[in-house]
């Protein structure tokens, strides 16, 4: 395990306990959130190190990176990833200059596929030697491991990271990297979760998006701006990502009552799901897009 000594963020050493949580996904481990003293930043310290958090990847729960068709969540999951994609197809379309997109952490490479089918040139990165094979197959070309494979430069007109930026370990040096390889007139879309939404407050250590540990960092939207400012770049818009929220809450009341399914848990998932969108205006929302320009 190792402990993070300065913020990820700003670097200040100066730090308080957040909250006491575990891994609930896999083997129940204890783990902490901090938060800056300073901005604010949240991140998990003590963290496996980059060789040890494999494992905490190895679930069969975990389906936003599996194929699986069974059960009727399975199923819903399913429909609410195809209106997903379609919604960020809409958003790159809207965004970007041009239609040569690069996604990093590709995961099963279905948004990759999508966005390949409607005509853009395409490119992913993807760290999982399953998934990577999976997609090359798909898209019929060989794709990068890491953002350091190759030396591309300013090559993308639209560059997305959906739910990635908080597994990353080299947190600034990835960034500087995929900024590298984006167009001066490029945008740069970030999806994460939001630590200052209603769910979060309303679940706490029971909050799933926190993840523990393999989310490394847990971003309120003041941490994002402050984040890529660092590198010349400014957040010119935030979008809600609406489905987060239930799929959440489901899995926050999962945590809480400690059982995997039963008929109150998805109610109350659905509902405070439901309570946590209705209560959000922009900025709050459970996770959100951050769309990502250079200043
Ligand atoms: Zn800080």
């Amino acid at each position: 395990m190792i402990e993070t000594t300065n913020c990820p963020v700003c670097n200040s050493t100066e730090s308080k306990v957040h909250l006491e949580s575990k891994n609930f996904r896999i083997n129940m481990k204890p783990f902490t959130v901090k938060e800056c003293t300073s901005c604010t930043m949240r991140y998990t310290s003590p963290l496996p190190a980059e060789n040890e958090i494999g494992e905490y990847y190895a679930s069969e729960n975990y389906i936003s990176h599996t194929g699986t068709k069974k059960g009727l969540i399975n199923t819903l999951f399913h429909m609410v990833r195809f209106i997903t994609i379609r919604s960020k197809f809409r958003l790159i379309s809207k965004v970007g200059n041009g239609k040569k997109l690069l996604d990093v952490g590709a995961g099963n490479g279905v948004f990759l596929n999508f966005v390949n089918k409607k005509g853009w040139d395409v490119n992913g990165v993807e760290l999982d030697d399953t998934s990577r094979a999976h997609i090359e197959e798909t898209l019929g070309k060989k794709i990068a491991t890491t953002v350091n494979d190759n030396e591309e430069k300013e090559e993308y007109d639209v560059i997305t990271m959906w739910h990635v930026l908080e597994h990353v370990y080299q947190l600034k040096k990835d960034i500087q990297t995929i900024k590298g390889k984006l167009k001066k007139d490029g945008t740069l879309l970030v999806a994460v979760p939001n630590c200052a939404s209603h769910d979060e407050k309303r679940y706490q250590d029971f909050w799933s998006a926190y993840d523990l540990p393999i989310h490394l960092y847990h971003f309120r939207p003041q941490n994002v701006k402050d984040l890529f400012a660092q590198f010349d770049m400014e957040v010119v818009d935030i979008k809600p990502m609406k489905f987060d929220a239930y799929w959440i809450s489901l899995e926050s009341e999962k945590y809480k009552n400690g059982v995997k399914n039963s008929l109150g848990v998805y109610i109350k998932g659905f509902w405070y799901g439901l309570i946590s969108n209705l209560k959000a205006k922009n900025g709050e929302y459970s996770s959100q897009i951050y769309v990502i320009r250079n200043k």
